[in-house]
């Protein structure tokens, strides 16, 4: 087979270092000649927000941070970032807090550093999301994407496991939706496989020792390559059920992530059996589905979307939102039909290699 295809490589400054972020943020608010910092930041992240603001000529801090981005809460954080004339957004937290500030960015161009406190790997994609009435768009726009990332293992340290674990596996999402998502490439698919690696080596060295540094630091690296590869290769069937499923139905993230993954895959994988024998590979198991399977138990993963609150009757209605939203190039062609038994596997917590196609056999 020859090779061809066209890879967009997104251009951004990268820096790792574990206990650094405090300094790191300083300097890079002096590198860019910011004057007026609008900090984004939870309460959570108060005692590093004081910090980072300590050293600044004028700043000013929005704290609303609401999961999903709503309209309203993006609206306020514009008009504050307006009315102070902010020249540099600095967020502090979460997917949901690097989402707000993309929301910023997205209509006054404002660059961003960002320094992320989970594995959402939101700050290292040019995609932004917005909830209005119930719906979540997303989009693509270069100006939301951070132009500096600060990764300091040491801020996720305080992720309760449970939370590390399914935030982990929602960046393990990106790796493996990457491998058969729309614009999937040799060079996403590379760096999916080493994210894979080094996420589960790192969740595992979390739930082993959760005060163990080492763990972080591999997740939060693993992290970086998952979302650069999830930015390249754009969103597949697993997303697209996870975004239907976050912004319609309200449900949490990360556990919406690490609880459809697996089904995703049984019904994906051997359709493309080179992508399948890569994710084998990487969990140093016989195939994809079983690595992940492994892993999941491992990370004592959430298990059902029933256990964080979708109900059974929501299954129909969130199967033709789905249906719309699945790219039409997901390598196993596809159904409402299939769509729903999909859900309903997930709802109940039910065996996900009954999804695949040898599951299927009679
Ligand atoms: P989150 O930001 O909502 O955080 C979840 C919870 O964890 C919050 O209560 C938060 O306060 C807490 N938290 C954050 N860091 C912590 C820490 N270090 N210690 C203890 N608690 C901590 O959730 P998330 O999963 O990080 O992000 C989800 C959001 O990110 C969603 O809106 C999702 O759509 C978005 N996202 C966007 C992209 C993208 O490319 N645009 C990629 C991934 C996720």
């Amino acid at each position: 087979m020859m090779l061809g295809f066209v890879h967009e490589t997104l251009g951004q400054r990268v820096r790792f270092g574990t206990g650094t972020a405090r300094e790191a943020v300083r300097e890079e608010i002096g590198l860019r000649g910011a004057h007026r910092v609008l900090v984004v930041s939870g309460n959570r992240e108060t005692g590093l927000t004081d910090d980072v603001a300590k050293g600044l000529a004028d700043s000013i801090r929005f704290s609303e941070i609401v999961q999903h981005v709503p309209i309203a809460s993006a609206e306020r954080a514009r008009k504050v970032a307006s009315e102070f004339s902010a020249d540099l957004i600095v967020c502090i937290g979460g997917g949901s807090t690097t989402g707000l500030a993309k929301a910023v960015a997205l209509t006054t161009g404002i660059p961003i550093v960002a320094v992320p406190t989970t594995f959402a790997g939101s700050e290292a994609t040019n995609v932004w999301g917005l909830t209005e009435a119930s719906r979540k768009a997303t989009g693509v726009d270069p100006r939301v994407l951070p132009s500096v990332v600060i990764y300091d293992a040491e801020l996720t340290m305080s992720l309760p496991v449970d939370l590390a674990a399914s935030s982990g596996l929602n960046a393990l999402a990106h790796c493996v939706d990457s491998l058969w998502a729309p614009r999937t490439d040799p060079i996403n698919q590379a760096l999916a496989v080493e994210g894979i690696r080094a996420l589960s080596s790192g969740l595992r060295g979390i739930v082993a020792d959760p005060t163990a540094v080492g763990g972080y630091e591999s997740a939060l690296f693993g992290t970086y390559l998952s979302a650069v590869a999830f930015a390249s290769s754009g969103s597949g069937m697993h997303h697209k059920i996870c975004h239907v499923l976050g912004g319609t139905f309200n449900l949490p993230h990360a556990p919406t992530h690490a609880i459809v993954l697996p089904y995703v895959t049984a019904f994906n994988a051997e359709a493309v059996p080179v992508a399948n024998a890569r994710l084998a590979a990487a969990f140093g198991s016989l195939d994809g589905l079983s690595g992940l399977e492994a892993l999941r138990t491992d990370l004592s993963a959430p298990r059902s979307l029933a256990s964080i609150g979708l109900k059974e009757s929501d299954i129909p209605h969130a199967a033709e939102l789905c249906l719309a939203a699945i790219p039409r190039s997901n390598p196993r062609p596809f159904g409402l039909a299939d769509v729903e038994r999909i859900l309903t596997a997930a709802w109940a917590g039910s065996p996900a290699v009954e999804l695949s196609e040898k599951g299927n056999a009679p």
